[in-house]
């Protein structure tokens, strides 16, 4: 649905920020693509423009595609932006050029809702989910959309329920230049682990949109040219397993009827492995990555971080269970916490070549607020804001160990041979447990042969001939060209090349330690 009842029109430009390099932005993976420029489109900021005013004119601009130019500031009343604490320094720029033009800004979204004192120039704060303060932000900028006396601060105390949301306005997307699609079912965790944010800010009983609404999602994605991998958001596919289970043969049947043109990830705890019927669902549906956040394979440190859960079964046993329904899992890393010791680097990097997870983020504990993590260490005195730390946390080590032990394990973990080695694991161990479906009329078009001659070509010239670790890259290449692998080949190559270029800029000290660092936010994934 959208909002309804407002008379006067005004013209909205949405502004989604650049974000920092980091694992998950891929961006050394795009110039091997067919023209991605971006990671996945903002569900928030998309969601947001959907549920505008049917008769306002809105225009949505990624910064990570385009920058907004003065041209699109001046054919606005009045600016929305929304984004993550990674963002912060370009969403408030973002709000320094806007104002440049004597605009209005909102901002809404995650990082205002935890942090509202992190945006002081903004106009509007929107904080909390879509709900009455949307609407009551959107009856102001209808009565008068110039800029208020003071910055207005707006609450949602009355969510809309999800299956009321609009279908994000993926049509003022440039879906094709994203790397992955994105779509989201539900919000909220069940569980409370120490450092997250999710259970504050979403609510511990998930809450969920429809399955139809999920496949009208879908449809429309197509229709805007989604093309390879849909990525479900949701903070927990499984935080109501009863509501995955209902969802599963909707995807079943929705991949069915458009040929299985779409593959599917999303995050999930690893106690899924206990759930052999979600995992065969899933098979099904297509899932083929899964993002499970281990964060360590130390028993104790998950039990002092609250995420027991973690080991109701083995953590070896659980990954090689997901890899079993062909999912390959990707693995969320912290280093710097307090149960670590100068061992734990080491521990990692063996976990990682038993495990053979290809995709590991390794980050260091940061502590956001509003978290139980931040309670505890305001309470213990450990909180440190220094901008030049990549981290907030009052290591109980001394802070240059864990910021080398970083740099080593991405050092290590990340060399070519090593990485292409576990993808080979994958292949033979996980990729081959799965789904094959037939191949459908979009998979066999001559629009999808050129797209992957033309991501074969790039790999080739740009890995392959100029690359400099093309012995490795070969070795790899070959076999799968000898067995017809080419859509591995690709998948694997894109985010390996990624991965290796990325801890090359880690273990070199170019990059952040942390991905909610502050530190060198200025080296943002630049706009072409
Ligand atoms: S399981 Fe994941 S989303 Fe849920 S509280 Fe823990 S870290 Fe957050």
């Amino acid at each position: 649905m959208r909002v309804e009842g407002i008379e006067n029109v005004r013209r909205i430009l949405c502004v989604f920020p650049r974000y920092t390099s980091s694992f998950g932005t891929f961006e050394y993976a795009y110039p091997l693509t067919a023209g991605v420029q971006a990671f996945m489109p903002p569900q928030g900021l998309l969601l947001i423009a959907a549920y505008l005013p049917e008769r306002w004119p809105v225009r949505f601009i990624d910064e990570n595609i385009r920058a907004a130019t003065s041209e699109d500031f001046e054919w606005a009343e009045a600016v929305l932006v929304s984004g993550m604490h990674i963002q912060r320094q370009q969403m408030n720029d973002i709000c320094r050029r806007a104002h440049a033009h004597d605009l209005a800004v909102a901002i809404g979204g995650p990082s205002v809702s935890a942090c509202p004192d992190y945006y002081p120039a903004f106009d509007y704060l929107h904080v909390g989910e879509l709900g009455d303060a949307t609407n009551e932000l959107i009856a102001r900028l209808a009565r008068d959309p110039s800029r208020p006396g003071q910055q207005v601060v707006l609450k949602t105390s009355d969510r809309l329920d999800m299956t009321r949301f609009p279908i994000p306005a993926y049509e003022l997307a440039e879906i094709p230049r994203y790397f992955l699609g994105s779509i989201q079912y539900s919000s909220g965790c069940p569980y409370q682990c120490e450092f997250c944010d999710i259970p504050g800010l979403y609510g511990r009983n998930p809450r969920l949109k429809t399955p139809q609404q999920i496949t009208a999602e879908l449809d429309k994605l197509l229709e805007c040219g989604i093309m390879g991998s849909v990525y479900f958001v949701d903070d927990n596919f499984i935080g109501n397993r009863k509501a995955a289970l209902d969802l599963l043969p909707h995807l079943v049947e929705w991949q069915k009827k458009t040929g299985y043109v779409l593959r599917f990830s999303c995050e999930a705890t690893l106690n899924i492995a206990k759930r052999p019927e979600i995992l065969a669902g899933m098979r099904e549906a297509y899932f083929c990555t899964i993002f499970c956040g281990i964060e360590t394979p130390d028993p104790v440190a998950l039990k002092a971080m609250h995420k027991d859960h973690n080991m109701m079964v083995p953590i070896m046993e659980a990954i090689e269970t997901l890899n079993g329904f062909g999912m390959e899992v990707v693995s969320g890393i912290i280093l710097g916490l307090d149960t670590d010791k100068p061992e734990t680097g080491q521990h990692l990097l063996e976990f990682i070549e038993a495990s053979q997870i290809p995709l590991l983020t390794i980050n260091l504990l940061q502590a956001l607020p509003g978290t139980p993590l931040w309670d505890r260490l305001k309470r213990e005195n450990r909180l440190i804001e220094d901008e030049g730390r990549d981290s907030n946390v009052d290591f109980r080590l001394p802070y240059e160990d864990v910021v080398t032990t970083w740099r080593a394990c991405m050092g290590s973990a990340y060399q070519p041979a090593k990485l292409l080695e576990r993808y080979e694991y994958q292949i033979s161990h996980a990729y081959k447990n799965r789904l094959q479906p037939p191949r459908s009329p979009q998979q066999s078009s001559w629009k999808n042969i050129k797209l992957g001659l033309t991501m074969l070509r790039n790999i080739f010239w740009k890995v392959g001939v100029l690359g400099d670790y093309r012995i490795e890259f070969w070795k790899f290449a070959l076999r799968r060209l000898a067995r017809g692998e080419i859509e591995y080949l690709i998948a694997s190559i894109l985010v390996a090349h990624h991965l290796i270029m990325f801890a090359r800029d880690a273990s070199g000290g170019h990059t952040n330690a942390s991905y909610y660092s502050l530190k060198l936010q200025q080296a943002s994934v630049p706009a072409e």
